[in-house]
C-alpha cells in the first residue's frame, strides 16, 4: 500500500498521474483539512474536494479547480440577498457541501462523511482527512491597519495574498488526532509520497497533527517528496509568499530542507538540476526529472519517477 500526503490541486494532478501507473486499490490518500471553512452554513473542504473531483474525473480542467459544467446561480442569488460572495461556490459543488454538511449534522465524523461523498462521486481511491478534529490554518499578516489574524481562505481568496505574512499557524493541531486508519496505513505502507503541494499550507498542516510526522519517520518504508517549486517559483499558488515567512528559500532545495529528516528522496525539476548536490547534502536522494504536469501523461511519468525512489 502506498500512502500519499496531499493538498489540493497540485496533489490532485499528481495523483491522477499516479493512478495511471499504480492500482487505485493500493493507494491511500491523506488530505489536508487546514483550509476547511464554513460558508453559508455549509461544511466546505476545498482540498479533499479537489482530490476527489479530479480522481473521479469530474474536475474542470480549464479553470483548474472545481467541477466541470459548473453553474453559479446559487452564489449569485446569495449575493443578491446580501450574503458574502468572496468565496465562490458553484451549484454542483454546493451539492457536495450539502451532502457533507447533512452527514456531519447527523453525527458522522469527517472521515465517514468523506468516505460517503467519495463513494457517491465515484472516487476510485480511499481518501482520508488528516484528522476528524478541526485544524485551522491561520495566517498572521501585516494588514493595512496593523497586524491581523486571517483564516487561510480569507488570506488567499478574499485578500488575494496581498498582505505581508508574519506567521502561519495551525490552530487546534495540538488537540487533534490523526483520522482513524492514518497511522496504521503509514506504519504498514510500502512507501510514502509527499505530493507536489504547498509545503507550508498543504503538507505542513498534515504533519502538524500529532503522531503523523513521527509515524512517517518511524515507518519501515522509504519516503519520497515531489517539488512544488520549479525554477524558483511555484507553478501556481502562493508558496512564494509563504515559504519566506518560515525563512525558507523559494526553491527546490528550500523545500527539500523542510523535508530533511523525514523524506529519503526528493524529486526536483531538470531546470533545478544544479541544486541536486544541495539536496543530497541535506541527506535526501535527489531525483532529477521534468516535473511540470501539463498533461496526465506528464503526471504519470513524474509519479513513476517518484515511485522509483521508494
Ligand atoms: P492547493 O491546495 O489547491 O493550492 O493545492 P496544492 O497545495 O496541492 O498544490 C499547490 C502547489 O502545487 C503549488 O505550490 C504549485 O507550485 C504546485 N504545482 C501545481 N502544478 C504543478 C506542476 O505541474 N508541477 C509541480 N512540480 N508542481 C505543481
Ligand atoms: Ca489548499
Amino acid at each position: 500500500m502506498l500512502v500519499a500526503l496531499a493538498g489540493g490541486v497540485g496533489a490532485a494532478r499528481f495523483l491522477r498521474g499516479l493512478l495511471r501507473v499504480h492500482a487505485p486499490s493500493d493507494l491511500l490518500v491523506v488530505g489536508n483539512t487546514g483550509d476547511d471553512l464554513r460558508m453559508h452554513g455549509l461544511a466546505v473542504s476545498p482540498d479533499l474536494d479537489s482530490v476527489a473531483y479530479t480522481l473521479a474525473g469530474l474536475a474542470d480542467e480549464e479553470r483548474g479547480w472545481g467541477l466541470a459544467g459548473e453553474t453559479w446561480n446559487v452564489g449569485d442569488a446569495l449575493a443578491r440577498l446580501g450574503e458574502p460572495s468572496w468565496f465562490a461556490l458553484g451549484d454542483r459543488d454546493i451539492a457536495t457541501h450539502l451532502l457533507r454538511t447533512r452527514l456531519l449534522a447527523e453525527g458522522a465524523t469527517l472521515s465517514e462523511a468523506t468516505a460517503e461523498v467519495c463513494a457517491r462521486l465515484g472516487v476510485p481511491v480511499r481518501l482520508l482527512p488528516m484528522s476528524d478534529q478541526p485544524v485551522e490554518t491561520r495566517v498572521e499578516v501585516d494588514g493595512p491597519g496593523g497586524p491581523e489574524d486571517l483564516g487561510f481562505q480569507e488570506y488567499w481568496v478574499a485578500r488575494k495574498a496581498s498582505d505581508p505574512v508574519r506567521a502561519v499557524r495551525f490552530r487546534g493541531a495540538e488537540a487533534a488526532r490523526p483520522a482513524p486508519g492514518v497511522l496504521e496505513a503509514i506504519g504498514s505502507a510500502g512507501g510514502v509520497l509527499l505530493c507536489p503541494s504547498n509545503p507550508v499550507v498543504s503538507i505542513a498542516p498534515i504533519l502538524a497533527v500529532p503522531g503523523i510526522r513521527d509515524a512517517i519517520r518511524a515507518a519501515p518504508c522509504r519516503v519520497a517528496a515531489v517539488t512544488p517549486i520549479i525554477g524558483g517559483a511555484p507553478v501556481r499558488g502562493m508558496a512564494d509568499k509563504l515559504l519566506p515567512a518560515w525563512g525558507v528559500e523559494v526553491s527546490a532545495r528550500g523545500v527539500a530542507g523542510l523535508y530533511a529528516g523525514l523524506a529519503d528522496a526528493f524529486v526536483l525539476d531538470t531546470v533545478d538540476a544544479w541544486q541536486a548536490d544541495a539536496v543530497a547534502g541535506l541527506g535526501l536522494q535527489p531525483v532529477v526529472v521534468p516535473t511540470l504536469m501539463r498533461t496526465v501523461e506528464d503526471a504519470a511519468a513524474l509519479a513513476k519517477a517518484a515511485m522509483g525512489a521508494l
